[in-house]
């Protein structure tokens, strides 16, 4: 797979033809020969390009979205859905992929005006959809949750989703609602959720998570007060567990792992790894 060390999301108005072109169709990015990023020569040869739209900077060239209206079935070429590559492809190629799902869903999803109903058409000078007819703009929307490590002395409490897989555990989250502080749905969602009481919240760093399009803001709260009570539908099992014999919890790369392992190396002396990407 290409390397690259720096994507840089921006609206460029660059149009050298060395840059870097990423192929979408639907919910898939193209893969020709084990490599996501295409050359534009490659791009043309993938047929009909629905809309085109820049991404940003890879190491200072441009790199472009293509979506293209078929999904071709030639040798070497295999399409990809973004949580599949999650693991598979580096922290700098899944986030430039990242930007580029959000981009695509939110061109795709605003086509028309949410006001009067009219086509919108793409600014050039900025991230925004305008609408022909009323002139309402539409930009890129962010959903920003909490997620949080809740400890008590050397443990920590970890919960699964009915939709996790066997015996996999992560930290607690969730969409921070209309006029709520990150604090305020910190707190709602710890007792939502277990129904337990925390204090000394603290906020560590952040993740942008194309999942659809979260801003995860990442927490530690230390437990206060209660007995564990899985809400019904949203929590299976929610457990304390001892650091030293935790169970399967996400991957490096993920702002859940990061709260966790950052937890241990306060705990053993040794320095916070740094936030993911
Ligand atoms: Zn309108």
């Amino acid at each position: 797979m290409q390397k690259f060390t720096r994507f840089t999301a921006s609206l460029s108005t660059e149009t050298r033809g060395d840059g870097w072109v990423l192929i979408r169709h639907e919910q898939s990015f193209a893969m020709y020969q084990g490599n996501l990023l295409h050359d534009p020569d490659m791009a043309r040869y993938l047929g009909d390009a629905e809309y085109q739209m820049t991404l940003g900077l890879i190491d200072d060239k441009p790199c472009q979205l293509v979506r293209v209206r078929e999904q071709l079935d030639l040798p070497g070429l295999s399409w990809h859905g973004l949580r599949g590559l999650l693991g598979h492809v580096d922290d700098s190629t899944f986030r430039l992929l990242g930007v580029a799902q959000q981009l695509d869903i939110w061109h795709d999803t605003h086509r028309f005006c949410g006001r009067c109903g009219q086509p919108t058409q793409v600014r050039l000078d900025e991230r925004a959809m305008e609408c022909s007819a009323c002139g309402n703009r539409q930009y890129p929307k962010l959903a920003p949750c909490i997620i949080v490590l809740v400890t008590r002395g050397e443990e920590v409490l970890l919960a699964r989703s009915p939709n996790f897989r066997s015996g996999f555990f992560s930290t607690l989250a969730g969409f921070i609602e209309p006029g709520e502080s990150a604090e305020e749905a910190l707190r709602r969602e710890v007792m939502e959720e277990v129904g337990i009481e925390v204090e000394q919240l603290e906020y560590l760093g952040s993740q942008n998570w194309p999942f659809p399009n979260s801003l995860m803001l990442g927490f530690h709260a230390r437990y206060a007060g209660g007995e564990i009570v899985p809400q019904p539908g949203e929590i299976e099992e929610a457990h304390w567990w001892h650091v030293d014999q935790l169970p399967a919890i996400p991957p490096e790369g993920t702002i859940s792992r990061w709260l966790i392992d950052c937890y241990l190396a306060r705990l053993s002396g040794q320095p916070e790894p740094p936030v993911p990407a």
